[in-house]
């Protein structure tokens, strides 16, 4: 499906793979059915990126389907806000459910049918102790716990009870329903596990219809049954209901088997990839929305200007396993610069600029020169640059007094103009405050394209931009959101947000071509890094995102530093 990807394809193997495998030999399963089942109750993550690429790539490689299905039994998080959003980023990500998109909560009715056949069977009852009572009588990992007094109840009095629950007769919290298993377990989520809660809330598809809710583990499992589910998923963090999946599953009349496998979660260094978490950065404001640039959601990573093909790549790289580990966020630049150095249209863009007149250009004229898109890529083409006798070059490729190894423009020296002359500085021009406001400059006509006919070399090369054609633009240089690897490992993860995550510079100046419509998707700016065109953009102002630098300076300041 994705052609870019398939010179990875061959070498995957994990574990999952490895059972998929070995069930479809042993004849266990015919085709294989997996599911991606996102709670819509924020917006998706890096980690999820981890979880679609696993079950939607292994469907795909083993020539089975992976469902999309919204796990949407807590109705008060869940908003179609976030459903729309899923939706959009896991096919942004490069998979399709086709068909089969599902809903927890159309399974409803069937669960509830579930439900009063366990309390039919002896295998579920109904409590009337409190949450908390509930909590004290479940023991701990060392002491077994003990018996609600409500446990024995008679099965026609929990029957009346669910359905009275069912029918909103009483308040939130008064009673719940609870599978009857094993209070001694050694596995707490054994004991006497509740199945279904009161709540009094409206849901985002079945309205106010119901007034009680099933839990995760009774409807996770179930919802697999019911659409086919073979391999079940998840991550590790579910190993210990993998008893009670197994056990609902032995005990209801469920249509299939599925089984459930754990791999470990995908923690990145230097962010935080919990919902909670990225709802509180949101509603508190330390980010401009679920779609800033900083957070590591897909909508962010997308805003940024990272191309699926890199998150794609980079899932691949880390694996699959059962070992909890933290990826370093470096490889996640690693992958996106990789890409977008074969993908990515070059452009000249200058960030701070300083203006160079050149004397012996002709006034009022000016000339297009060719310059090649992308050098990894022939068929990218070439574009046309203007060239008048006013530009603007990067502020720091001048420095009046140089140190020795500093190798661009300065007084009397000549370095090169990307696609255009040879120039040499003759003169600075300087302000009242002794700033420097111009260079003026003499280019040699005989070097155009960039080479001196009598072969003489320069050190740099620099990019540069016509003051009269290039347009303004805004850019936007992102940096970690946390200081460190571990926010919050060490005390209030508000403390480690990086203050210094976000600059923005003004006054930019970029070559016209970048007004045109037909830039899209991220592009690099020469010898700065990658960019993208940013929603923001107005009529009047290009606003530009930085996707990520060239090479990883933050890296290096770090080994440096320490
Ligand atoms: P969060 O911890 O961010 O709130 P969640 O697990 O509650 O995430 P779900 O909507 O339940 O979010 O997740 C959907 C699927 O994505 C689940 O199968 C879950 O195991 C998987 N998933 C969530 N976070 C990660 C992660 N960091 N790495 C890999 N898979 C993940
Ligand atoms: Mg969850």
């Amino acid at each position: 499906m994705h052609d870019s990807d398939t010179e990875n394809d061959e070498g995957l193997r994990d574990f999952v793979r490895e059972v998929v495998r070995a069930d479809l030999d042993a004849g266990r399963t015919q085709s294989v059915v997996t599911r991606f089942p996102p709670e819509p109750n924020g917006y998706l993550h890096i980690g999820h990126a981890k979880s679609i690429c696993l079950n939607f790539g292994v469907a795909e490689e083993f020539g089975g389907r992976c469902n999309l299905r919204f796990d949407d039994t807590n109705p008060t998080k869940e908003e179609q806000e976030y459903i729309d959003s899923i939706q959009e980023d896991v096919r942004w990500l490069g998979f399709d459910w086709g068909e089969h998109l599902y809903f927890a909560s159309d399974n409803f009715e069937k669960l509830y049918e579930w439900a009063v056949h366990l309390i039919s069977n002896g295998k579920a009852y109904v409590d009337d102790l409190s949450a908390e009572e509930i909590r004290n009588y479940r023991g701990t990992l060392t002491e077994p716990g003990k018996d609600s007094p409500f446990r024995d109840r008679p099965t026609d009095e929990s029957l009346d009870l669910f359905a009275r629950m069912r029918a909103g007769e009483f308040e939130e919290g008064a009673r719940v329903l609870r599978a009857k298993i094993d209070m001694a377990s050694g596995n707490i989520n054994m004991r006497d596990p509740v199945i279904y809660r009161i709540l009094h809330a409206s849901h985002p598809r079945t309205g106010d219809s119901w007034h009680i809710y099933p839990t995760y583990d009774f409807a996770h499992g179930q919802s697999d049954a019911i659409e086919g589910v073979t391999h079940s998923i998840c991550t590790l963090e579910f190993e210990d209901h993998r008893p009670l999946y197994d056990w609902l599953v032995e005990n209801l009349p469920v249509p299939s088997r599925p089984r459930q496998y754990e791999f470990a979660r995908l923690n990145l260094s230097h962010t935080v990839l919990s919902k909670r978490r990225l709802i509180q950065f949101v509603e508190e404001k330390h980010v401009s929305g679920w779609d800033d640039p900083r957070m590591p959601t897909l909508s962010g990573l997308r805003r940024r200007g990272i191309p699926p093909e890199a998150l794609r790549d980079f899932a691949k790289r880390i694996g699959v396993t059962k070992n909890d580990s933290v990826v370093e966020m470096s490889l996640l630049e690693h992958c996106v610069r990789e890409h977008l150095n074969k993908t990515a249209d070059r452009r000249m863009a200058v960030l701070n600029p300083l203006k160079v007149v050149i004397e012996n250009y002709p006034e009022g004229s000016s000339e297009e020169l060719d310059a090649i898109n992308n050098p990894e890529d022939d068929d990218a083409g070439s574009r046309k640059v203007p060239f008048s006798r006013e530009l603007y070059i990067e502020r720091e490729d001048f420095m009046e007094d140089p140190p020795k190894k500093f190798f661009r423009l300065a007084p009397g020296r000549e370095v090169r103009l990307r696609y255009a002359y040879f120039l040499t500085c003759t003169d600075v021009v300087k302000d009242d405050a002794g700033e420097i406001v111009e260079l003026r400059c003499n280019y040699d006509p005989a070097t155009k394209g960039g080479t001196a006919p009598d072969g003489r070399k320069v050190k740099a090369t620099l990019h540069w931009v016509s003051a009269a054609h290039s347009i303004p633009a805004e850019v936007r240089l992102y940096d970690y959101l946390f200081t460190r690897a571990d926010p919050g490992a060490d005390g209030d993860i508000l403390d480690d947000l990086n203050p210094d995550s976000l600059t923005l510079l003004d006054g930019c100046r970029v070559e016209p071509s970048l007004a045109d419509s037909k830039t899209s998707g991220t592009i690099q700016f020469e010898r700065q890094g990658y960019f993208c065109i940013d929603r923001d953009s107005t009529a009047d102002e290009l606003v530009f995102n930085r996707t990520v630098a060239l090479r990883d300076t933050w890296a290096k300041i770090q080994a440096k530093s320490g």
